[in-house]
């Protein structure tokens, strides 16, 4: 099933809003307050309170031309870069799936934006978003054997043994790191991450997802000059989760 380019407008603008929570979200987090528990926002240096019209995704940052319109702090580049990526993420799910199978596509590549741009700062994947993302893999291929039309997930069995046979292959990568370098190299969020890409692709596609997630791992790796520094920890988890989200759509 394809979709339109009228439902990836959709996608587009319902993608730019949730963008707008998901970078508030991503810029409160560890922050003491609750991520979830938005009230009014507010600028997050004088603490005044923003209007409807500096919230607009996208639109509000390049009129204020990246600055709070009361104090002139500049608004973090994360902010808007979450916003354009989660925009793009809806509209390529809808445009190139359509409905319905584009919005389950369009959740995963929102959670999994999230996921990186936290590992890209903090070298961490929270099992609050990892868990999660393996559940709903495993519950959404088992709700779609009821269903008269396909969600894009491998039946159950492949689901429930791609789950596995991912977060033990990197569960057992770490560990052989570990023991060669004697030092962290993959943790455990990244067998979680590995796991659920398992259950949303299924087990035959693990091969592909692995050599892909490894290329991506060191596109990554040259871009932040990793290579002419070893003692720099390169997160894995945005080439995991572009490499997921790249064989959802893409099928
Ligand atoms: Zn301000």
């Amino acid at each position: 099933m394809s979709g339109t380019f009228a439902g990836g407008l959709a996608g587009l603008l319902l993608g730019a809003a949730v963008g707008s929570f998901l970078a508030t979200v991503f810029a409160r987090r560890g922050g003491g307050r609750c991520a979830w528990a938005i009230g009014r926002s507010r600028c997050d240096r004088c603490g005044a309170g923003l209007a409807v019209r500096d919230l607009l995704p996208v639109v509000s940052w390049l009129l204020l031309r990246g600055r709070c319109r009361h104090c002139g702090a500049p608004i973090a580049l994360a902010h808007v870069a979450i916003e354009v990526a989660a925009a793009a993420i809806g509209f390529a799910s809808l445009f190139l799936l359509g409905w319905p199978a584009g919005a389950p596509a369009a959740l995963l590549g929102w959670t999994l934006l999230l996921l990186s741009a936290i590992d890209f700062e903090d070298m961490r994947l929270p099992d609050a978003l990892t868990l999660p993302l393996l559940a709903a893999g495993l519950l959404l291929s088992l709700a779609q054997g009821g269903l008269p039309l396909s969600l894009g997930l491998p039946p159950p069995t492949a689901a429930l043994a791609g789950a596995a046979a991912g977060g033990l292959a990197l569960a057992a990568l770490a560990f052989l790191y570990r023991r060669l370098r004697g030092r962290e190299g993959l943790g455990l969020g990244d067998a979680k991450l590995a796991a659920a890409a398992g259950a949303w692709l299924g087990i035959a596609a693990l091969p592909l997802y692995f050599l892909l997630s490894g290329l991506l791992g060191i596109a990554l790796a040259v871009a932040l000059g990793a290579l002419r520094d070893p003692a720099r920890r390169i997160p894995f988890g945005p080439a995991l989760g572009t490499a997921l989200w790249l064989l959802f759509v893409t099928g």
